[in-house]
């Protein structure tokens, strides 16, 4: 145990040297986003708190500041060891400032920004520094500690982490794009081993702490309250041992012959697995096992030259951009000029209440009602199930069960969290008292007349500040409303299927939603740690109306004689996660038909449910629910069932090529996206595109398909739109969205 005496810590005096009183930049009187302590047995922390800001990051200052404290560091000859640590809640380092980043990442051509240069320059050289300091360090990790911070931490002799749900670590560039270019591709695989370091750095890995530690990413995991007394302790104890550590397998790892073979059989499968459409993880792969054989300055220059490339590229751009409104989503706020377009009330007096959501029910125990009670109660909401009877509700509880036991599987959550999380949940099979739930999420079977009655009802029960929401994938928020007695109270919180792993949530602003509900619903939405989007309500909000004149077009190309696997592949090669045949499968068949239903109930002069998929729901071929629909689902990979063509198969898609077939596929999604701008669904381009990346999966590294509209150049869209509607059916006519935008040669991004 450390001694009383030996916690007790005291500020160094920085300025008590003139040589580094000279160092100090410009702004040493502004509040220091790190500061340097001692302990009166001569250990220094070193703590990051960036001031006026949840995150630590690093940005040009930052970094500064932080070789300035490195330089105090190595002038105090005194000093036995330094612990590295943060002040913030939830946060450790969160990496490089990527506002910074996306602003001087340039586009395909464009020059290299001298700005990027220097941040490049300067992380690697400061982490070097960090690295050469004589005394051992210790990184003290609570919280995210991500790319550049784990970069950071690896530049340290030694990692303790917190075992929190909050802590991560790990180097997810490639995600972005990038590489790990401050020493992180030069220093994990000396430090784990290539085969672990390539695990992570190609596949954008960070981890919670116990598979970190599984891993060799860090070295122990210590309780949160005890991690400054612990690295305190380590570097008392075994000040000189954590310095050099022999590691004698590492030579067998990381030999030259092993890092050529890894390259050679790992090229093929990133190749196949990105299909060229993520450059940054070839790049990454390359620099990694070249970069290990040689000296850290040349394998650091490697990276630095790597980085350089891939920022300028419209890849890197666009994924940095979609990274950036996932943060904007954390926070957004609904305002009144945000919601004018949606909601027709008038502003209230002031703002609701910020306190966090506390007791909530979920009507409905199937599917989507247990996935969104698991989420309520793991994020500390405490929730009645409810179903009809106690068998339906005993089913939805084996669903959450195995929801906490999979998270458990994961280390998203430990025994305890799970169980605790369980018993937030109350099961009722009857009516019971809905007076204290402050939100109440419908997710009975999508029938209006069954959901209306559910309202109803609803509506009695719950206090006069409930709000009553749906979870309806496209039936009217403003119908369901409509048989309430206060419709301001009622709003769409459409989760995605399965709610655990889909952030994006559509917040629907009915006609009469009033602007405190939907404050009110964007800060729970967000309380849940999932990405809301406000849309108004229109037949299938944004994401369901957008991909489904895409699916019906499958369908479509489907009967008129195109392969099922030519289809699926070719939108595979755009870039999208899962063919729409495969997805049709996925959302059952019979699904699938009535959300096209209903939006061919509204839009029925572009919109026609495909045959196909009536004859599939005749031969309960529903999918994969069932174990067959457009695919068989038995053994390891499902097959298409290319038999199915005998039905009545059309003929006039069968010599399409599979970038003729993407093509119209993808036109389709285009035109609506446009289309809902053009009746203000959203507002923003930007919301367009990051609901489809979120909710559907559209290819990230195409930025959406309106980021997608501009590159290809809306005028070439048009003529295209234009030739396939006289050649091919006028669903393909451009909407006047595009029309106009092409004569006047806009787009829709400008940046
Ligand atoms: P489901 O059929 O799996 O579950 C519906 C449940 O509602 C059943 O358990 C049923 O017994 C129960 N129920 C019926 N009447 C009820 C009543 N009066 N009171 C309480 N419970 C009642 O359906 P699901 O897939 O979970 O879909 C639920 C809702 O979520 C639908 O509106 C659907 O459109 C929407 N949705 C579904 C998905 C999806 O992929 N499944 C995705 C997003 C939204």
């Amino acid at each position: 145990m450390i001694t009383e005496s030996a916690t007790r810590i005291s500020p160094i005096n920085e300025h008590s040297d003139r040589s580094l009183a000279a160092s100090q930049p410009a702004s040493a009187n502004e509040p220091c986003a790190f500061r340097l302590r001692e302990t009166e047995d001569g250990i220094g922390i070193l703590t990051f708190d960036s001031p006026g800001s949840s995150a630590n990051v690093f940005d040009p200052d930052t970094l500064e500041e932080l070789a300035v404290q490195l330089r105090t560091i190595e002038c105090r000859r005194q000093l036995r060891g330094v612990v590295l640590t943060s002040e913030k809640p939830s946060i450790f380092i969160a990496g490089a400032d990527l506002r910074a980043l996306g602003r001087w990442a340039g586009r395909s051509g464009e020059t290299l920004s001298p700005e990027l240069v220097s941040f490049v320059e300067s992380g690697q050289r400061i982490f070097d520094q960090l690295a050469r300091i004589p005394v051992p360090v210790v990184a003290a990790i609570h919280g995210a500690c991500v790319g550049g911070g784990f970069e950071a931490a690896l530049a340290c002799d030694y990692r303790i982490a917190s075992p929190d749900r909050s802590t991560r670590i790990g180097l997810p560039e490639t995600q972005l794009g990038l590489l790990p270019a401050w020493g992180g591709s030069t220093r994990l695989p000396r430090l784990v081993g290539l085969p672990k370091a390539l695990d992570v750095i190609l596949n954008g890995r960070s981890l919670p702490a116990v598979p970190a530690l599984k891993r060799g990413l860090i070295d122990e995991i210590v309780p949160r309250e005890r991690l400054i007394e612990v690295a305190c302790e380590r570097i008392r104890k075994r000040s000189s041992g954590l310095k050099a550590r022999p590691r004698r397998w590492l030579a067998l790892l990381n030999h030259r012959l092993a890092a050529w073979g890894l390259r050679c059989v790992l090229s093929r499968a990133v190749s196949r697995r990105t299909r060229g459409h993520y450059p940054a993880v070839l790049k990454a792969l390359d620099v990694v096992t070249r970069g290990v054989v040689l000296s850290p300055e040349a394998a650091l220059r490697l990276e630095r030259e790597a980085i350089l490339e891939l920022a300028q590229s419209d890849v890197t751009h666009n994924l940095i951009r979609i990274f950036l409104l996932q943060e904007r989503a954390k926070k957004t706020r609904v305002t009144g000029a945000d919601a004018a377009n949606a909601v027709a009330k008038p502003l209230p007096a002031q703002q609701p209440s910020t306190a966090a959501v506390r007791r909530a029910a979920v009507i409905g125990a199937g599917v989507m009602g247990a996935g969104i009670a698991q989420w309520l109660s793991s994020r500390g909401v405490s929730v009645i199930l409810r179903d009809v009877d106690p068998e339906r509700v005993a089913g939805g509880l084996a669903k959450v069960a195995g929801l906490y036991s999979a998270g458990v599987r994961r280390h998203k959550f430990t025994r305890v969290e799970a169980r605790q999380g369980m018993d937030r949940i109350s099961p009722a099979a009857t009516e019971v008292p809905m007076r204290r739930v402050e939100f109440i999420i419908e997710a009975a079977v999508e029938q209006m007349p069954l959901k209306q009655e559910i309202f109803r009802r609803l509506d009695a029960a719950a206090s006069a500040e409930t709000i009553l929401a749906t979870n309806t994938s496209a039936l009217s928020v403003t119908e369901l409303a409509a048989v309430t007695g206060n419709p301001g109270r009622v709003v769409g919180i459409h989760f995605f299927n399965p709610v655990h792993r889909m952030q994006l949530v559509e917040v629907v602003a009915g006609r009469q939603t009033s602007l405190e509900t939907l404050q009110r619903s964007v800060r729970f939405v967000q309380q849940l740690g999932k990405l809301p989007v406000v849309v108004r309500d229109s037949p299938g909000f944004l994401v369901n109306r957008i991909l489904m004149p895409y699916l019906i077009e499958a369908g479509e190309l489907f009967d008129q004689g195109a392969r099922i696997h030519d289809i699926d592949e070719s939108m595979l090669e755009f870039g999208m996660p899962m063919g729409p045949l495969r997805l049709i499968d996925e959302v059952g068949v019979d699904v699938a038909r009535h959300v096209a239903e209903t939006l061919a109930a509204q839009f029925g002069d572009r919109l026609r449910v495909p045959p196909i998929l009536g004859r599939l729901i005749e031969g309960r071929l529903l999918g994969r629910k069932c174990g067959s629909g457009f695919y068989l689902y038995e053994g390891r990979r499902p097959k298409p069932i290319e038999e199915l063509a005998q039905f009545d198969h059309g003929h006039a898609a069968r010599r399409l090529t599979r970038a003729q077939l993407s093509h119209r596929m993808v036109l389709l999604m285009v035109n609506e996206a446009a289309r809902c701008l053009e009746e203000d669904v959203v507002t923003a381009p930007e919301d367009v595109d990051f609901a489809m990346i979120m909710g559907t999966g559209f290819a990230p590294f195409r930025g959406g398909p309106l980021r997608y509209a501009d590159s290809q150049g809306i005028a070439q869209i048009v003529d295209e739109m234009k030739r396939l509607a006289a050649d091919v059916g006028p669903r393909f006519a451009p909407c006047e969205q595009l029309r106009q935008m092409a004569a006047a040669g806009r787009r829709f991004h400008t940046a």
